[in-house]
């Protein structure tokens, strides 16, 4: 037997014995280990369709590379192919091969209920005035029996395209089946992609399927701050504090928490997490976690965190694409109540491309930019927005912010530039961001280092490899670099 297939026999024996069967035979039964590059620690698995494979990627990319390091010993990384590498569902949905929709549906079409993939294929192909006009939603309103959760965001108003495809799915199934194998749920990304949105859209819609659940749906900044109240001796604190914080999280059924990178640093709320975190996994509730790192690269977090973290499914949201972005526009449209050209909405999707918070507002002030000029919305308005966004000086700049404009330019996952691939493409991106970390913020080379999971030497090497190009020879690459640095705000 080859290494490969000794190999991939392995991991479906783990995978076997953890998961309902019909997930198993759908995911994993037709994919195989292609390749392994032991020299450089990579692995290919190829799958029949790219819609398997990038699942696969999604939603248990962690989970395969844990399952190599306990059986080789060593960090893999992990590519994936498929046979069918032409096909690209998030951008051309239509093309989808029957097979591969019947997989989806399958896996997520649950009884009646829409699932997560047709809630997917049918938002994509609904025309503009088809989409559900929603609720308004500008005043914030919690639900009654769980009130730390703002019924504002839900699945039902969550567009789902490229960057959150993943996510949306894993998250709904969590809704539908909490405690159940995708437990804990690990969900992260940059800021504005909508993590909040889809960790308030899972307790929302596990209220609906279970009614008499206690869902603690918190920033990590207010578990803190109950934590503290809970320790700090004060005159007239209650005595109990302590025993009813513990309490407190011990009885929910869910908890929901947002920004862990909040707990970096802070030893000993990370100890009372870890304590309320197993007990709860050991009942078997659902946890899920938001975070804008994933957890091999939150720093300051205690190891047994990151390994819990690890237990479950991680899962990324990138950028959305710009398919993406006109579908969320068009939506967006419809909840605010604003009318806007195909043309303009092109223009805003082309000039806002990171962040769907930005994208919001900038449809706010159009809206509000229109009402005070007693003028209709036009590109026109949208061009004098987007210059004064454009020009406003982006302070604190961030290897985040580069890594996700990166990312988001060369349509390559965050993830990928992060690993060790050595795929040109990708290794090209990488390059870049790394450049650009080093020309756009202060820090050093063993600081960004630690951004890209790499040594100072490496990222020395990366910045040279760019940093000494000449500019008549590759002119390609600096006019990336230039687009890359208008997207941050830095030209
Ligand atoms: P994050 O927590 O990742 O920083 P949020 O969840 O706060 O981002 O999202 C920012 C804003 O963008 C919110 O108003 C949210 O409703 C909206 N938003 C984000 N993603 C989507 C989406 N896929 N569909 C609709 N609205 C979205
Ligand atoms: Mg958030």
């Amino acid at each position: 037997m080859s290494n490969s297939n000794f190999l991939w026999e392995i991991i479906l024996k783990e995978l076997k014995a953890e998961l309902p069967a019909q997930v198993f035979e759908t995911w994993f039964l037709g994919a195989s280990i292609d390749k392994v590059d032991f020299a450089n620690k990579i692995i290919v698995i190829t799958s029949k369709e790219a819609l398997v494979s990038q699942f696969i990627h999604g939603a248990y990319d962690a989970r395969l590379k844990q399952i190599l390091k306990n059986t080789t010993g060593f960090d893999f990384n992990i590519e994936y192919d498929s046979l069918d590498n032409n096909f690209e569902i998030p951008e051309k949905p239509t093309k989808t091969t029957p097979a591969a929709e019947d997989i989806i549906r399958q896996n997520f079409l649950q009884g009646n209920k829409p699932s997560g993939a047709q809630h997917f294929y049918q938002k994509q192909s609904l025309p503009l005035d088809e989409y559900k006009k929603p609720v308004a939603s500008n005043n914030n309103f919690n639900s009654k029996k769980n009130p730390t959760l703002n019924k504002n965001y839900t699945f039902d108003n969550f567009v789902v395209g490229a960057g959150n495809i993943y996510a949306h799915n894993v998250a709904y199934n969590v809704a539908d089946s909490p405690g159940g194998i995708y437990n804990p749920l690990f969900i992260y990304g940059g800021a504005g992609l909508g993590k909040t949105h889809l960790l308030h859209a899972i307790g929302n819609e596990m209220e609906k399927n279970f009614p008499e659940f206690k869902i603690e749906c918190i920033s990590s900044e207010k578990f803190l701050n109950e934590f503290l109240a809970s320790i700090k001796p004060m005159k007239n604190k209650n005595d109990n504090a302590d025993e009813d914080f513990r309490r407190k999280y011990r009885d929910i059924d869910a908890l929901l928490i947002d920004d862990i990178q909040f707990l970096s640093g802070k030893t000993e709320t990370q100890n009372a997490f870890f304590h309320t975190f197993n007990e709860l996994q050991m009942n078997q509730k659902q946890i899920v976690l938001i975070s804008d790192k994933s957890p091999s690269q939150l720093n300051d977090l205690e190891d047994r965190l990151v390994t819990r973290f690890e237990q479950g499914v991680t899962t990324d949201i990138t950028p959305p694409d710009f398919e993406t972005r006109m579908a969320i526009l068009k939506y967006k449209c419809t909840q605010f109540d604003i009318e806007l050209d195909e043309e303009t909405l092109i223009y805003i999707s082309n000039n806002v491309s990171s962040n769907i918070r930005e994208l919001e507002g900038v449809l706010k002030s159009i809206k509000s930019m229109s009402a005070t000029m007693n003028k209709k919305p036009s590109l026109h308005i949208a061009e004098e927005i987007l210059k004064d966004v454009r020009k406003a000086p982006r302070k604190n700049i961030s290897p985040d912010h580069i890594i996700n404009a990166c990312s988001d330019f060369y349509s390559i996952r965050k993830d990928d530039i992060l690993s060790s691939t050595r795929k040109k493409e990708v290794v090209q991106a990488r390059n870049i961001a790394i450049y650009l970390c080093r020309e756009l913020t202060n820090l050093s080379f063993p600081a960004i280092g630690q951004h890209f999971n790499k040594d100072h030497t490496s990222i020395l090497y990366s910045f040279n490899k760019i940093a000494k190009l000449n500019e008549d020879e590759f002119p390609d690459i600096f006019e990336n670099i230039s687009m890359i640095k208008e997207k941050l705000g830095q030209i």
